[in-house]
């Protein structure tokens, strides 16, 4: 019978072996991983560290769904090395030498540290300085905080990760900093406007943001005492939590002489550059570009179980990003290209409405009338109607009226006022607002129905 060796049992790791048992019940799979647990989500780890959720709640599938697809896991065995030619993995746990047919390098990421003055040594000593990326980091930094009655948080990096995690911190009382290189908020997410109307909303929250700002140093002899910015700026904290994107875990496969760059590199097929050996998930670069989302993951691992069971059918095209923010009471979502003037051809669009007032920000992207992505901040009713219809022509009266984007017209000259052209909703005009055209009063407009 033919062995398939899984390396990670996360969700490149855990769903590619789903979908290879669902068209395959004659092969035999094994999974393994250095982790204690079997595959859990690590969406929720920042509710562990705030005690709003027990680590075995995040835990999704038990020793019974292994059963049930005849997978075989194994927990506690860190590969060290690949031998291609013979095609065995040695690991440092209960069993030494595996061999396999095929294996999948399933290996994820880890969070990245910015090269920052005393960062990587306080890490690795314990003494206040910590990523977030498994169960024993959320129970570690919990722990950490507990035993050393720590105040004052400061979180390096305000992606989504960074936000869930400061929002998670500050509810659990800490008074809490994030700290962005960029001069906005989900620099990858949002554009500037939008940035800083979220600043608002987090700010509101009590969470304090300092934007444009380079990290330089940890500061703190046996612990942390804070940090200090590169224009000199000191912040106090007794712990520094760092999530700054992450890098693919690489080693595994470059020390076998498989291709590697910033990821492991594979073809459309999820192969890597050594037969037989395949790889998916935060792991791989495919066309220059690395993931780390789950959609990301869940669709690679269709493609992979295809080409291991040998219908090379489907070929991977890369996933379109889609991101939410998940702090209660926020409602953002980003999905596509959110900036047109980065893109080389012509032919784009934007719909856009921008209610500061009510923290609403609505953003949509269209090229030749085919919705190519969109930023929704504060408001949800467009949600499904944007993921539904992506890469798809849209009809532009159903989505103003999805937006609520009028216009309205002057009675005296008829010049319009577009909402979606200036972004800005008519009734936030000033009420000195003046028409453009015959220099009327705002009174003078009506909304066109
Ligand atoms: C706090 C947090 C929140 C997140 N929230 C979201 C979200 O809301 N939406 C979203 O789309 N994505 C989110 N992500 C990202 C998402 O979790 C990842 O994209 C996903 O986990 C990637 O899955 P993976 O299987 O490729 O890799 P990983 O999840 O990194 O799993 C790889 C596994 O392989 C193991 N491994 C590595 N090397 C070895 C070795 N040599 N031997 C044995 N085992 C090894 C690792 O320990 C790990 O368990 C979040 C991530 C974090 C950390």
């Amino acid at each position: 019978m033919e062995k398939i060796l899984i390396i990670g049992n996360n969700v490149g790791g855990t769903f590619s072996a789903q979908n290879i048992r669902f068209l395959n019940d004659d092969v035999e799979i094994e999974i393994y991983t250095q982790e204690s647990y079997p595959y859990y989500s690590r969406i929720n780890l920042p509710e562990v560290i705030s005690e709003k959720k027990k680590y075995d709640e995040l835990v999704v599938f038990d020793d019974s769904w292994y059963d049930n697809k005849n997978i075989k896991l194994f927990l506690n065995h860190e590969a060290k090395k690949i031998d291609p030619i013979n095609k065995v993995v040695e690991f440092n746990g209960s069993k030494k030498f595996v061999e396999y047919d095929k294996l999948i390098l399933a290996l994820g990421s880890t969070p990245s540290i910015p090269p920052i003055k005393n960062a990587q040594e306080m890490k690795n000593d314990k003494k206040g300085v910590f990523t977030l990326r498994s169960i024993d980091d959320a129970l570690e930094i919990q722990n950490f905080i507990k035993s050393n009655s720590i105040k004052k948080a400061i979180v390096i990096g305000g992606g989504l990760l960074g936000l869930e995690l400061a929002n998670q911190i500050n509810d659990y009382r800490l008074d809490t900093t994030v700290v962005e290189f960029f001069p906005r908020l989900l620099p990858r997410q949002l554009d500037e406007e939008c940035g800083l109307m979220l600043k608002d909303e987090i700010e509101s929250r009590g969470i304090k943001v300092v934007l444009d700002a380079t990290t330089e140093e940890i500061l703190g002899n046996g612990a942390v005492t804070g940090i200090k910015l590169k224009d000199g700026r000191i912040f106090e904290a007794g712990i520094v939590l760092i999530q700054a994107g992450i890098k693919p875990t690489i080693d595994l496969a470059k020390n076998a002489d498989i291709e590697t760059n910033r990821g492991i590199i594979v073809n459309e097929y999820l192969e890597t550059s050594v037969k037989d050996i395949y790889a998916v998930g935060d792991c791989i670069e495919y066309n220059n570009q690395i993931w780390g989302i789950i959609p990301a993951c869940m669709e690679q691992s269709k493609i992979i179980a295809a080409s291991i069971i040998g219908s090379k059918k489907v070929e991977y095209e890369g996933t379109t990003p889609k991101n939410t923010l998940k702090i209660v009471g926020i409602d953002m979502t980003s999905i596509g290209i959110i900036d047109p003037s980065k893109e080389k051809s012509g032919g784009w669009e934007i719909l856009k409405k921008a209610d500061k007032e009510d923290c609403c920000y609505q953003k949509i992207i269209l090229k030749d009338n085919k919705l190519k992505g969109a930023i929704l901040l504060g408001e949800n009713k467009a949600i499904s109607y944007v993921y539904n219809k992506m890469e798809e022509d849209v009809d532009k009266a159903e989505l103003r009226k999805l937006l609520e984007l009028y216009v309205y017209v002057c009675n005296n000259c008829g010049m319009e006022y577009d909402e979606s052209e200036t972004g800005i909703p008519f009734d936030e005009l000033p009420d000195d607002f003046k028409c453009p055209g015959c220099g009327g009063p705002k009174e003078q407009f009506t909304k066109k129905e």
